[in-house]
């Protein structure tokens, strides 16, 4: 590929989903701002992700973008409803369309940046730059920042690794009369006809009238008559307009992403690993990771500087995905049980936020002989996955 009538720029987003609008709003906001940033939008019409949930207990990078945030929750499990109170985190839900729209006005508001539609089909390496090609458009840049994925890439090795993928299923609704409470958001409620453990559906309102509703599933189904039924049957509603709908797959595994980074391209996103196995949640990881980019480029003059993912969380997404995939009518009741003590603390040990102690107080009044189990089997697994006779 020739540099030859190459366009110039200091950074090169390439995908602008979730990681790549966020970065560039996050570089936009930062010391970096005087630099040049060329957005590719690779996103298919049909890419279909609607909504992003997460949790926090200080202010985030998209504060000003959160539609919605509630305090209360409520968990409906083995053993009937549960009302949590959190206290210093708040769950959180923006829609991904006020990402999109923000990012790509701020960048085409200067004449810096560029938002190109299209696919980047090549990037290349030279010494002290990258060449991405886009239609016939040639872009060169000083560092690439790629968010590509494909589910096939992972690769999963498994018979040493879990392999689960959690299916999304997403409804905003709205009603003719109000029917919600917009103070209270449900997290998990595991009343759908399936297997014990195996599918939840949460319930965010944003007013007395529109509330998202989501299914999620751990094993193949389809998801409109359990709607129906958990609409009708559970929340009594039968009178409603569907406004949007999302829908999704995600790979639920505690086997490590090898970044695809190299001399001058950083991954970001979900090929950054930012996905976290055992819950499926990657927001507030990926603004984490793109804060280390920011920090690493403005200090060091590369993006490469970041800590290392805790191998100690790694172990415990693991036992919990085992949890998940062999005995998963355990699931309702593990959470219902952590989540009664201390929800804040529950939520900081989801993202990895809790310290060791707090990590024993949350085990602690949990049944110990599932987890037993599924530690001996996790292990059982590794074992039999890197011995010399097992296949790969
Ligand atoms: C339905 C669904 C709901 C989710 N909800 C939440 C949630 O509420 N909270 C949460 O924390 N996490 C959630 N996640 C998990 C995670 O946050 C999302 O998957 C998120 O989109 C990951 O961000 P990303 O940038 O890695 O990938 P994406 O957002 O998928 O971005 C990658 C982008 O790259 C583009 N692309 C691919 N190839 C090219 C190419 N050659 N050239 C240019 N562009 C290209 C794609 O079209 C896409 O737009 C959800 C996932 C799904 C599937």
């Amino acid at each position: 590929m020739s540099d030859l009538g190459a366009q110039d720029f200091d950074y090169c987003i390439i995908g602008a989903g979730v990681s790549g609008l966020s970065l560039a709003m996050q570089m936009m906001d930062s010391a970096l701002s005087d630099r040049a940033i060329v957005l590719i939008d690779g996103a298919d019409d049909d890419d279909a992700l609607r909504t992003l949930s997460f949790w926090s207990a200080k202010p985030t990078a998209l504060d000003a973008l959160v539609r919605h945030r509630w305090r209360t929750l409520e968990l409906h499990g083995s053993d009937g409803p549960k009302t949590i109170e959190l206290r210093s985190e708040q769950y959180q839900t923006l829609f991904f369309a006020d990402l999109q729209r923000e990012c790509k006005r701020r960048l085409l508001e200067s004449r810096r940046h560029l938002v190109i539609e299209g696919r980047a089909r090549s990037v290349e390496e030279r010494d002290d730059h990258v060449l991405v090609t886009v239609g016939d458009r040639t872009l060169r840049a000083k560092w690439a920042f790629d968010s590509r994925f494909k589910r096939g890439e992972l690769g999963v090795d498994t018979a040493r690794w879990h392999a689960l993928e959690q299916r999304f299923r997403g409804w905003v609704l709205r009603t003719p009369h109000d029917h919600f409470d917009p103070d209270r958001a449900t997290l998990m409620d595991f009343r759908a006809e399936l297997p014990a453990g195996t599918a939840f559906f949460y319930v965010l309102p944003f007013s007395k009238r529109e509330a998202l509703v989501e299914l999620v599933t751990l094993i193949p189904a389809e998801p409109e008559p359990l709607f129906e039924k958990y609409l009708a049957s559970v929340l009594g509603l039968r009178e409603y307009e569907i406004v949007a709908q999302e829908a999704g797959v995600s790979p639920m595994t505690e086997q490590p992403f090898e970044p695809r980074s190299s001399a001058r391209v950083r991954a970001i996103g979900i090929p950054a690993g930012r996905l976290k196995a055992s819950t499926g949640y990657a927001l507030t990881r990926i603004l984490d990771d793109n804060a280390a980019i920011v920090r690493s480029l403005s200090v060091l003059g590369h993006p490469f500087e970041r800590s290392a993912d805790s191998s100690f969380y790694r172990a415990l997404d693991a036992v919990m995905l085992e949890l998940w995939e062999r005995e998963p009518e355990r699931v309702p009741g593990i959470f219902a049980a952590m989540f009664g003590r201390s929800p804040d603390r529950v939520l900081r040990f989801l993202d990895e936020r809790t310290t060791l102690l707090e990590v024993l107080q949350l085990i602690a009044p949990l049944p110990p002989t599932p987890f037993i189990r599924a530690i001996g089997r996790w292990i059982a697994r590794r074992l039999d996955g890197v011995s010399p006779s097992s296949p790969g």
